[in-house]
């Protein structure tokens, strides 16, 4: 294989920068053009009054089988990985709290199933494990579950929000449900934090390809191709024309439908660009000093709101001797629909006062989004992820977290350029 053949990355969030970065080192010659000025994309950190926010991306679940350890492994990416305590992971049911099931210990001590139910979430667990459960194609799971006892079904449902960041899990397709938590519970490590922030991964990526040659260009938004039968020849930028032998686009769909207006492949994407997004309200909050609290991570279930401590995780994030804490809500179509962002803003508030009384008089700095957009395509119902290629289009890929791949979220960002660089690497097309 020619190993200087020319790769062009169109986006430098976490996907067009691991491919660039895998590609930069096995010998490619990688330019990688992001719009924004900063990289990251979703996954940038925003520095503000001496804290740090992650703007998106916090968690990796499941950690063991995530693609970022074969980018450790392989590229030499450093990731500070910093496991959640089970022990400070709970439920609030409303009235009580209970200890989150996340290792057998957990499931023996809390109360949000009763023992009957336990012995049936764990035989549950291990037929997913063996894949003898696999749901039922053309079956969402809230309609699967119904055989299962009602405790079950809900802890089940309640799991998949968390995991999904969805406030309408039953509508997830029921082999999609099994697939992720075959993946999930086989692992010893579900969640994962990353010492210094997302930002130590970004600039990490960034880092492996400049030092194996590449070319990162930021405020350069990619506007306009050329195309010959079908191949793309080039990406036009401002003002510089970059050609290539292959291209990989790391943008979501809406913008490939743009940048591919007027040719014959726009259509390609236009089923994708008009699937709903996975939105939720993001609401982090700085605080002066720690408030003490027994939990890192406190779901309350009524109101499908989660806090996570981060700063306990990752003591970067904070100036001395302060806290950082993340609310998430999520959100269904309809409060999206009917602009309900609001409501739940006075809904987190209220979380936080009650596990974190007097967050408010040590609040020094705050990140609110009513409406961030988590994954490009929900995996719900009929919406499906887009391929990796298309036969039509012969040296053009795709990745992003609105394509195929394995988990859910930014592992399927990982997965989905992992792929691609896969079948790069594996010479599978031959250049014309
Ligand atoms: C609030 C929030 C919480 C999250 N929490 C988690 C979590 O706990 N765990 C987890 O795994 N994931 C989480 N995520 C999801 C994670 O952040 C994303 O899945 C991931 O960052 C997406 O990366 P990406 O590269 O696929 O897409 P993007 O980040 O969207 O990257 C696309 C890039 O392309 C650039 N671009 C677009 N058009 C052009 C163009 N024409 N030319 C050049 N550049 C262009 C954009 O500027 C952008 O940088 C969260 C996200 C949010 C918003």
């Amino acid at each position: 294989m020619k190993l200087s053949e020319k790769i062009v990355v169109v986006g430098g969030g976490l996907a067009g920068l691991s491919a660039a970065a895998r590609l930069a080192s096995k010998g490619f010659a990688v330019q990688l053009l992001e719009k924004a000025p900063k990289l990251g994309g979703r996954a940038i950190t925003i520095p503000l009054k001496g804290f740090n926010f992650n703007f998106g991306a916090h968690a990796i679940y499941g950690r063991d089988h995530s693609v970022l350890r074969k980018y450790e492994s392989e590229i030499g990416l450093h990731v500070n990985w910093k496991d959640f305590s089970p022990k400070k992971a709970f439920y609030d049911l409303g009235s009580f709290t209970t200890p989150m099931p996340s290792t057998l210990e957990r499931l023996y001590r809390t109360k949000i199933l009763d023992a009957e139910n336990k012995l049936r979430l764990a035989y549950d667990v291990i037929k997913t494990l063996s894949a003898i459960e696999r749901g039922k194609e053309g079956v969402l799971i809230g309609d699967y579950l119904k055989k299962e006892p009602d405790q079950v079904r809900d802890f089940l449902l309640t799991l998949a929000s968390s995991n999904f960041f969805t406030n309408e899990p039953e509508n997830i397709p029921s082999p999609l449900f099994f697939r992720y938590y075959k993946r999930l519970f086989a692992t010893h490590t579900p969640v994962s934090y990353i010492g210094g922030g997302w930002q130590s991964i970004v600039d990490g990526l960034a880092k492996i390809i400049s030092d194996n040659g590449g070319e990162i260009i930021p405020k350069e938004k990619a506007q306009k191709l050329e195309i010959e039968g079908r191949k793309i020849v080039a990406v036009h930028g401002k003002e510089r024309v970059y050609k290539a032998d292959r291209f990989i686009f790391c943008i979501p769909p809406k913008e490939l439908v743009a940048l591919f207006t007027d040719t014959p492949y726009q259509g390609l994407f236009e089923e994708y660009s008009r699937y709903r997004p996975n939105q939720v309200v993001v609401y982090d909050v700085g605080l002066s000093e720690r408030i003490d609290s027994p939990y890192t991570y406190i779901y309350h279930k009524g109101e499908r709101v989660f806090i996570t401590d981060i700063s306990y995780y990752d003591e970067t994030c904070t100036p001395e001797g302060g806290q950082l804490m993340q609310a998430v809500a999520y959100l269904t179509q309809d409060e999206i629909d009917q602009d309900k962002a609001n409501e739940k803003v006075s809904v987190i508030e209220s979380v936080y006062d009650k596990h974190y009384p007097g967050w408010r008089d040590k609040l020094v700095a705050k990140r609110l989004s009513k409406r961030a957009t988590v994954q490009e395509i929900k995996c719900i119902e009929d919406q499906r992820l887009m391929p990796v290629e298309f036969y039509s289009l012969s040296n053009a890929y795709f990745a992003g977290d609105w394509c195929e791949g394995d988990g859910q979220l930014s592992e399927l960002s990982f997965s989905s350029a992992y792929e691609v660089t896969n079948r790069i690497l594996d010479h599978k097309k031959v250049l014309q």
